[in-house]
């Protein structure tokens, strides 16, 4: 693959993470290329990113929204393909080397199957696919010879710290949290907390549900589960600090007690582009770390009272089966409710416990039993919302 440009294909390509690979991509000397885009809502913009980007094709997933928008602004040599079945048809094209998973929430969930399914190297910012189906699709992609890398931080990190030793001798994974704005507040003070105050994330830029994700820390409770699929790892093996600077991205344990981390300012640029360029190393266009100025780097452990989400993931994160997508499901109905003033802040992990509890656990599911439960648990919090 190193002698042409490697081909991209985007899913979500209008959102912060895809606009990330954007900028790695126009910073690559075309080494890296978009073939494919596709996005929900705004649709001006991915014409925008297209003019910009010429790709083959590009895929507006709502087919509602397709419809009411005017295609006049697309370039001429750009296919549009349209829903579900556009995502699934672009990302199994001969053309596509790597695809970036990066919808929000179990909507990308597919996308990020029929890439697997089709043997790409996947690029995975979208946590919520192996929350849901860990399992399911780490086997799919072992049977169909697909790699999956990881884009969110933390696991880039461990993955970057584990090829430092050999596997068998990992000892534990140590994954590091901002803490999110509401670190040292009192519980009196998370039950205040408005929309306004969630969405100002201290470090990091992101999309709004993992944004009101980092400030419950259910964005930590979904990156135990996603680590325990990703990697392997027994629940006991993945521990968690706050680091409130976000430098030290995690950190991984061999068994002589070695502590290996990767550190660099908070900048998702870079585990999205060693996604890109994996097994290579490129200059990348991200803020470089200075240790020589005034910093300092703090961890301490997580409160666990405050912040009940992570309890929850450890407990998802051993029982497996079903509970996965419930938790997620329900999670995203929370803090859709949140956002749209119908829950407050500290009703989102209660609701979440309230649906996790109330549904029949299964073992071994399908897909199709994962995506039915996804649908029963956001009417569960629905109901949950209007008791
Ligand atoms: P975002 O809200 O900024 O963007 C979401 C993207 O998904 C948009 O392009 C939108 O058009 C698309 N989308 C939304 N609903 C869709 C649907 N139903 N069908 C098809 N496309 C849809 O989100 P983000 O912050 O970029 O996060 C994307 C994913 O990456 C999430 O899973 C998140 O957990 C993960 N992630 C993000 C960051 C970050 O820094 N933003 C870091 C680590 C992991
Ligand atoms: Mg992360």
């Amino acid at each position: 693959m190193s002698d042409r440009s490697r081909n991209i294909a985007i899913l979500g390509s209008t959102g912060s993470i895809g606009r990330g690979t954007l900028d790695v991509i126009a910073a690559s000397d075309e080494r890296l290329r978009v073939v494919g885009l596709a996005a929900n809502s705004r649709l001006a913009e991915l014409c925008d990113q297209a003019r910009q980007f010429q790709p083959n094709w590009i895929v507006a997933s709502n087919r509602n929204h397709a419809s009411a928008f005017d295609w006049a602004v697309k370039p001429a040599n750009t296919e549009l393909l349209l829903g579900s079945e556009g995502i699934a048809s672009l990302v199994s094209r001969p053309e596509v080397d790597i695809v970036v998973a990066a919808i929000v929430g179990s909507a990308g969930l597919t996308g990020t199957w029929a890439a697997v399914e089709a043997g790409k190297t996947v690029a995975l910012a979208n946590k919520e696919t192996l929350v849901m189906a860990g399992p399911q699709v780490m086997q799919l992609a072992q049977e169909r010879g697909a790699k999956i890398l990881p884009v969110d931080s933390e696991h880039s990190a461990v993955f970057q710290a584990m090829a430092t030793g050999r596997r068998r001798d990992v000892k534990r994974i140590i994954l590091t949290a901002s803490g999110g704005p509401f670190r040292q507040h009192t519980p009196a003070q998370l039950a205040q907390v408005s929309v306004d105050e969630a969405l100002a994330h201290p470090t990091w830029e992101m999309g709004p549900k993992i944004t009101v994700d980092s400030a419950t820390m259910m964005n930590k409770a979904l990156e135990i589960i996603e680590a325990r699929w990703l990697f392997d790892l027994e629940p006991d093996q993945i521990d968690v600090v706050v680091h409130p600077q976000s430098i030290v991205h995690s950190l991984v344990e061999f068994r002589d007690g070695s502590v290996l981390a990767q550190l660099s300012p908070p900048d998702m640029r870079l585990p999205i582009q060693y996604a890109l360029t994996h097994p290579e190393r490129w200059d990348c266009p991200t803020p470089k770390l200075d240790l020589a100025s005034a910093m300092r780097l703090d961890f301490e452990p997580p409160d666990l009272d405050r912040f009940p989400a992570i309890g929850l993931g450890y407990e998802v994160a051993r029982v497996g089966g079903t509970a996965g997508a419930v938790l997620n499901a329900a999670n995203e109905a929370a803090v859709a409710g949140f956002l749209g003033g119908q829950l407050s802040f500290t009703e989102i992990v209660p609701a979440c416990r309230s649906v996790l509890d109330n549904h029949h656990f299964e073992a071994s599911p399908t897909l199709e039993r994962l995506i039915e439960l996804d649908i029963w648990a956001r009417q569960e919090v629905t109901r949950w919302v209007c008791i």
